[in-house]
């Protein structure tokens, strides 16, 4: 019987599952539903995402990673299993199959094994657990092999994880809970602080991809007209936002990030540094698609600075390079 050969990276955010010979077959939300009362599950992905917010008391919806370590390991197999459901064609034997699995670099050993677990218990035997960045750096076209520095920094939804990698491992990693998901919870503080309205997270999240920037100059400072609820007088009403007051709030956090990437670049040894100062620091992650992110960190650091080629997609896209190479791991650019 044959056997598949599967990568998967588990964001805090987003789930991705590749397989070999047919690619992204399941890009959706790490998100799994409940039924309180049964404990079976009711929905994955982009339907649980949807109910979230909107649940009654016997609904649970909760997520198997919450800042880069495993907080509902339940949730986690749940999610796996179903995606395993889904698309395993009857002549293929899960037992037969590889299984390379993504993790935030902040994941401890113990959580690795209870994965690695996870996934023996889901019959697969052949089990890889591999830091995120590294695919991430590989899934953007670096030849991760030489000797040579090479700094990635993953802005994702729960953290911003930053890798240093050479000869084909990670040096120096660090992460920050500060990343996706904080920034849609500032925008829902300063909303309800500054305006008195109450946003769900969705609605926060979709302002910030709406008209997020860290552009010094803004052509015209548009706005964005959202819902929500005024704390006053508990009804539902429209409110019109700038994008300078959003951009505000970006800049604040991305000083946070931006030290973080100074210190990780300040204990490094003088050879990988120099790496780094010639080639720049690749930006992966959803946090990469904020507009104007790229002249923001190079204004900011006078480093050179350079976006991932798919930052939603590039561990995805690394895991077949990792696949077709297992045993040696050694990299081509992606064609
Ligand atoms: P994770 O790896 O943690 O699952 P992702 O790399 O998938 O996270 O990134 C998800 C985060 O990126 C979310 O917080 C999402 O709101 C954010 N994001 C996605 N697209 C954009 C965009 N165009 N502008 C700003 N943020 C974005
Ligand atoms: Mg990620």
């Amino acid at each position: 019987m044959n056997g598949y050969k599967i990568g998967i990276d588990l964001g805090t955010k987003n789930t991705l599952v590749y397989i070999n010979g047919r690619g992204i077959i399941f890009n959706e939300p790490s998100m799994v539903a409940f039924d309180r009362e049964t404990n079976k599950m009711i929905a994955i992905g982009h339907k649980a995402n949807d109910m979230l917010g909107k649940e009654h008391g016997k609904i649970k919806v909760t997520k198997p990673l919450e800042g880069g370590v495993i907080a509902d390991l339940n949730a986690t197999e749940v999610i796996l299993e179903s995606i395993f459901k889904k698309f395993k064609d009857t002549n293929v034997n899960l037992k037969h199959s590889t299984l390379l699995l993504c993790c935030p670099s902040k994941m401890t050993s113990s959580e690795r094994k209870a994965l690695e677990d996870l996934a023996h218990k889901l019959e697969i035997k052949d089990v890889l657990i591999e830091k995120e960045v590294k695919a991430g750096a590989i899934g953007s076209g670096i030849d991760i092999f030489m000797p040579k520095g090479i700094m990635i920094v993953d802005i994702g939804g729960g953290t911003t994880d930053i890798g240093v990698l050479s000869l084909g491992d990670v040096v120096v990693h660090d992460s920050i809970r500060i990343a996706g998901n904080y920034i849609d919870n500032e925008i829902i503080k300063y909303i309800k602080y500054k305006y008195g309205m109450e946003i769900g997270k969705q609605t926060a999240e979709k302002i910030k991809i709406g008209i997020g920037t860290l552009k010094n100059e803004l052509a015209e400072d548009r706005t964005y007209t959202f819902s929500g609820k005024n704390s006053n007088t508990n009804l539902p009403g429209k409110m019109i936002i700038k994008q300078s007051e959003i951009r505000n709030i970006l800049l604040k956090i991305f000083t946070k990030i931006t030290n973080k990437i100074l210190d990780v670049l300040r204990k490094l040894p003088p050879e990988l540094a120099e790496d780094i100062l010639e080639d720049g620091i690749i930006i992966n992650g959803g946090g990469a698609l904020i507009d104007g992110v790229i002249d923001y960190f190079e204004n900011i650091t006078n480093l050179k600075f350079r976006l991932s080629k798919n930052p939603l997609t590039s561990i995805a896209e690394g895991t077949k390079i990792l696949l077709q190479n297992k045993g040696d791991y050694r990299t081509k650019p992606l064609k």
